[in-house]
């Protein structure tokens, strides 16, 4: 019997010594831990299904003597089985589990970042195996939603529709919407001197995904021009960077896919 059964989902696995695995999991009670899956990569016995990036489950854990806890059980909550066939889900998943791992600090417990993540993992699930889905457009918006989500959940987010110094509506002209990071995101016309203009569809594109019930944001994201979307997109990646400890590998990723020759293929990154 395990000292602590927990949620995790499992971000990153890495090889220690010939049979030993470290799993980096996210809980919703205890944050991120650091474990050691005990001859995890000689033999499945233990975890027969693996323990794939992504994977969500009931995990057992004991204390350990070291540093890291040792994870002895990953009970599934999820077929995760369709991951391996779908490069495409394969990325987002690797994508979504990587800025996780990268952005979450320490053994906080964050049960709304979990289920972002949870939920986030299940979308991108669903499109497995499948060659092309109604919901196709809706992939990029789903790694917008969470990224959005998780600065939120952090505490990292900057004031998307009100001066991020004094509350009051924001700047808005013809030209867009004072904004400027270093003071904490939208001013208003009193606390604008210095800010640059962000297009205010970008901006209310935002705040969509991360208020709106999930048919409204979809909807509002698959409406949006190209050029507000690449907007959002390229304000996510601005944002993130600041908290990121090395450059995200699966963002290389998503280019290498995006270069195959097959039709239907998307990069999620617009
Ligand atoms: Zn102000």
């Amino acid at each position: 019997m395990s000292e602590i059964l927990t949620p995790a989902v499992v971000l990153r696995t890495r090889a220690l010594r010939e049979s030993d695995l470290i799993v980096v999991v996210l809980t919703p009670g205890r944050g991120k831990i650091d474990c050691i899956a005990r001859g995890a990569r000689r033999s499945r016995r233990r975890f027969p299904g693996g323990l794939p990036i992504g994977a969500r489950g009931e995990i057992g854990l004991d204390r350990g003597r070291g540093s890291l806890a040792v994870l002895v059980s990953f009970t599934p909550s999820f077929d995760h089985s369709g991951l391996g066939r779908d490069l495409e889900a394969f990325a987002y998943v690797g994508y979504l589990c990587e800025l996780s791992d990268q952005l979450v600090g320490g053994s906080a417990a964050d049960p709304t970042t979990f289920g972002r993540l949870c939920e986030a993992i299940e979308d991108a699930m669903t499109w497995a195996g499948q060659d092309h889905t109604p919901t196709q457009a809706h992939k990029p918006a789903l790694l917008r939603r969470y990224e959005l989500g998780l600065l939120d959940s952090l505490g990292l987010l900057p004031a998307l529709d009100h001066c991020s110094v004094c509350g009051a509506p924001a700047d808005a002209t013809d030209d867009g919407v004072a904004f400027s990071l270093v003071r904490g995101g939208v001013a208003c016309p009193t606390h604008a001197s210095g800010a640059r203009r962000l297009p205010a569809p970008v901006l209310d594109l935002a705040s969509t995904l991360l208020h709106a019930d999930p048919q409204a944001r979809d909807g509002a994201y698959a409406q949006a021009d190209r050029e507000i979307r690449r907007g959002l997109r390229d304000l996510c990646r601005e944002l993130i960077q600041p908290h990121l400890r090395a450059p995200l590998r699966s963002l290389a990723f998503f280019a290498q896919i995006a270069a195959r020759p097959e039709p239907n293929t998307h990069d999620g990154s617009e």
